[in-house]
């Protein structure tokens, strides 16, 4: 299969596709890879490391949408990729539709394969390629609390792991799913008093039994995440219930009991943040003062470390690439019904039920 990767043109979008590794492995399966010039520039890959791996180098996008069976990308597709889709023709990326009506009209109108990240699942219930941005902006979190706790960033002036003879920061993670227990060990890991709060007890058993020692952890009713919040200088919003928007679990009115120059972290801001005061930042102006508490709610935080999201998310979509590559997308889902998960489009339908019903189209 002719296997094409794009650069990506949304904003502020750093990641690519395909890795030169994951180019090499398609190559080694037989398959004809084509990248469009500087796509990887962005995460550090230079059009060389691509012709070493045994991809071609194309001038444009257009030239790459004309010559690829399967396009792999990272972002959904914009207006101007959307026209370059043709029928027959694979798209593997994160869609998004539910809350894209445009996108899927025009998806629709391609007669395109669209198989979205998101929604291809794993044996236990997971989203694997999910899971790996998850991960980096579970890590990143206290990185960045760390830094909005600096004075000079509106912060309390606190050091997380503090020094000999001086406490480290309080961290409060609430929500010990993936993005909660990657940012609770990262922010132990700096030395951090850590306690994290989830409403699901056999989540806190796994936590303790893993993590026990490392951070404590308790049950998230209103009480205790308000009292541990007082005593806090950083708290991470890490909280998701699926399919709906997040809830607020710390009031404008709360505000005023917190540390002054405390940190708010919300990762979940991209389901509409967990703190009421959040509204979605972005990397160029990430943080923002509300009652003298810092707030920091960047909606695509792994766009801040381009090259390691770019490595991870391709360690978990290789695989199902190869797939599609080696046997087609039929009988690749055919085979794995967690693949077929991800199919939201597929020759002028839509196919993904949850995508239907949020857009009102039959499916
Ligand atoms: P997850 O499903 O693995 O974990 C969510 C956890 O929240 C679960 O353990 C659940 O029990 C818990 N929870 C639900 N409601 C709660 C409540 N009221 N109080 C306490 N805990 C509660 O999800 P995840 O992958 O860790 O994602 C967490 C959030 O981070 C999501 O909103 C996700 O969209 C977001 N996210 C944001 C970015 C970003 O760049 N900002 C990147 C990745 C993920």
């Amino acid at each position: 299969m002719r296997i094409g990767c794009p650069k990506e043109i949304k904003p502020q979008e750093f990641r690519v596709g395909l890795t030169p590794n994951a180019a090499r492995e398609a190559v080694n399966h037989g398959h004809s890879v084509v990248v469009e010039t500087n796509a990887g520039t962005g995460a550090g890959f230079s059009d060389e490391d691509y012709v070493q791996a045994g991809a071609s180098i194309l001038g444009t996008a257009a030239e790459v949408f004309e010559t690829a069976e399967m396009i792999v990308k990272v972002k959904e597709p914009q207006a101007a990729e959307r026209k370059m889709l043709r029928e027959g023709q694979l798209l593997f990326t994160y869609l998004h539709l539910a809350p894209d009506p445009e996108q899927t009209k025009d998806l629709i109108d391609s007669g395109a394969t669209c198989i979205a990240y998101e929604t291809v699942t794993d044996a236990n219930g997971g989203l694997p390629l999910l899971a790996p941005m998850s991960e980096v902006a579970g890590r990143l979190a206290p990185q960045v609390g760390a830094w909005t706790l600096q004075k000079a960033n509106g912060g309390r002036g606190v050091l997380m792991g503090g020094v000999p003879g001086v406490g480290p920061a309080r961290v409060v993670v609430i929500g010990g799913g993936v993005v909660g227990t990657h940012a609770a060990k990262i922010a132990a890991g700096m030395g951090a008093d850590v306690t994290v709060l989830d409403r699901s007890l056999p989540r806190l058993r796994y936590l303790d039994d893993v993590f026990g020692g490392q951070f404590k952890t308790s049950y998230a009713n209103a009480g205790n995440t308000i009292e541990l919040a007082r005593e806090a200088d950083l708290i991470i919003g890490a909280v998701l219930i699926p399919g709906a928007a997040a809830p607020k679990l710390i009031s404008k009115a709360q505000l005023s009991e917190l540390k002054p120059g405390a940190a708010l972290v919300d990762v979940a801001i991209d389901q509409g943040g967990c703190f009421e005061t959040s509204r979605a930042t972005t990397h160029q102006d990430p943080i923002y003062d509300v009652d003298g508490i810092m707030h920091y709610c960047v909606a695509n935080m792994p766009g801040a470390v381009a090259r390691t999201s770019t490595i991870a998310l391709g360690n978990a979509t290789m695989p199902f690439m190869l797939a599609l590559a080696d046997k087609g997308w039929r009988q690749a889902c055919e085979d794995d019904p967690h693949l077929l998960n991800g199919l939201n489009v597929h020759a002028g339908q839509l196919t993904y039920y949850a995508v239907g019903k949020a857009l009102g189209i039959d499916v």
